[in-house]
C-alpha cells in the first residue's frame, strides 16, 4: 500500500512543522517548501496532518503498480494458472 500525502501549497504558510513531525523521512524541506520525497516510507501516522496549523496536508491510500500487497482476484489467478499449464506443454 502506498499513501499519497498531498500538500496544498496555496494554503501552506511554510512553517516547516510537517517536516519536523515526520519521523519516517517522507517529507523534506526543499527550496523553502515541504516536499514528499519518499512516499513509500509513509507509515500513515498522520503526524504531518495533525501538526499542520492550516490543514494544508491531506492523506489518502493509493494503489499503484508497485503495490503487490493486494491479492490477485480469483478469476485472474485461474487465468494465470491456465496460461502457465499451457506454456509448460511441449509441442
Ligand atoms: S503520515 Fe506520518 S509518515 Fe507519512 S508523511 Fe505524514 S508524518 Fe510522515
Ligand atoms: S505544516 Fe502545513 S503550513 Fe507548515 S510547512 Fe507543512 S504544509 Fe506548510
Amino acid at each position: 500500500m502506498i499513501v499519497e500525502i498531498k500538500i496544498n501549497y496555496d494554503k501552506c504558510t511554510r512553517c516547516k512543522e510537517c517536516v519536523k513531525a515526520c519521523s519516517y523521512g517522507v517529507l523534506e524541506w526543499l527550496d523553502d517548501l515541504p516536499v514528499v520525497v519518499n512516499p513509500k516510507s509513509c507509515a500513515l501516522c498522520l503526524e504531518c496532518e495533525k501538526n499542520c496549523p492550516v490543514n494544508a496536508i491531506t492523506s489518502e491510500r493509493a494503489v499503484s503498480a508497485y503495490d503487490n500487497s493486494q491479492d490477485i482476484p480469483e478469476p485472474l489467478e485461474k487465468h494465470i494458472e491456465l496460461f502457465r499449464n499451457a506454456s509448460s506443454h511441449q509441442y
